[in-house]
């Protein structure tokens, strides 16, 4: 397929944060890193011009592509049609329902996401773990460190908190801003979010935990005891062992989901 062909010359457009593929290495290691089987699902966000969804319609059984832009729509058709699995839906990612794409195979999610809207759409993604097998993406890189960071560092705070206690979370590989067009004033990566066994997943503990984070990282500098004054007292942190004067960053994902569920039982 030639995406660049004068028939479809596409204008890529900052609004819906298209930065498109187009260095092949970048894109064989983000498809061997998927690795499409014969019955695999997948659902593809932001298919753009097709540079991911050309190497992995061939190889799954069926693919659902969400495309926010219209005037994508007659490119995407033409060059994927042809495949029997491919399913072509004009709709913000943002408000798609999930569920109706799911039909009883896990869902392999998939995208070179625009940058944007990558935050609030992976956690609206975390609201269907139980149906996705697996999740990769290409971020912003800043957000790849969010989602993958550890405790006493910068990057520890509410999104790698509800993501490791939902997923294991991997970096796969680094891609510089070349190896798009037009290409990114950042730098971006490419990460593989595998959701936990869903049956180990309690979503009350999850919106508890979401909860106190949230409050205990309101002002990162200051301390918990300040943090979580009227929520949590300082003989409840000590109870679980962690000090007061402590700052929200230092705290692990074992002693936040400890401290929520702990809370509620005093
Ligand atoms: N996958 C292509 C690639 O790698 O070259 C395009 C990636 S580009 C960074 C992001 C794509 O997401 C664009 O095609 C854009 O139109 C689409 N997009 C933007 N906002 C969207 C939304 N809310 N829902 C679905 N697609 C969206």
């Amino acid at each position: 397929m030639n995406q660049s062909s004068g028939l479809y010359k596409h204008k890529a457009r900052k609004r819906f944060g298209q930065n498109f593929l187009h260095d092949t290495h970048v894109i064989t290691s983000i498809v061997s890193a998927i690795a499409p089987a014969q019955d695999d699902h997948i659902v593809e966000i932001g298919p753009g011009q097709g540079a991911l969804t050309a190497e992995l319609v061939p190889y799954c059984q069926r693919l659902d592509a969400i495309e926010l832009d219209r005037d994508l729509l007659t490119l995407l058709l033409a060059s994927f049609s042809i495949h029997k699995g491919f399913h072509l839906h004009n709709q913000d990612a943002l408000k798609t329902d999930y569920r109706e794409l799911h039909q009883g195979r896990p869902l392999r999610v998939v995208g070179n996401l625009p940058y944007n809207i990558s935050t609030p759409l992976i956690l609206k993604l975390f609201e269907y773990t139980d149906i996705i097998a697996d999740m990769h993406f290409m971020l912003q890189s800043e957000v790849v460190d969010r989602l993958t960071a550890q405790p006493h560092s910068k990057a520890w705070g509410r999104l790698g908190i509800a993501a490791q206690y939902l997923c294991r979370v991997e970096r796969i590989i680094d891609v510089p801003p070349e190896a798009f067009d037009p290409a990114p004033k950042v730098q971006s990566a490419v990460v593989k979010l595998t959701p936990k066994d869903s049956s180990k997943i309690d979503l009350e503990q999850l919106g508890r935990l979401q909860a106190l984070v949230k409050q205990a990282f309101a002002q990162r500098r200051k301390t918990l005891r300040n943090n979580l004054k009227g929520v949590v007292s300082d003989a409840q942190l000590e109870h679980f062992g962690i000090d007061p004067a402590a700052r929200a960053e230092t705290i692990s994902l074992e002693q936040w989901v400890a401290l929520s569920d702990g809370i509620e039982q005093f």
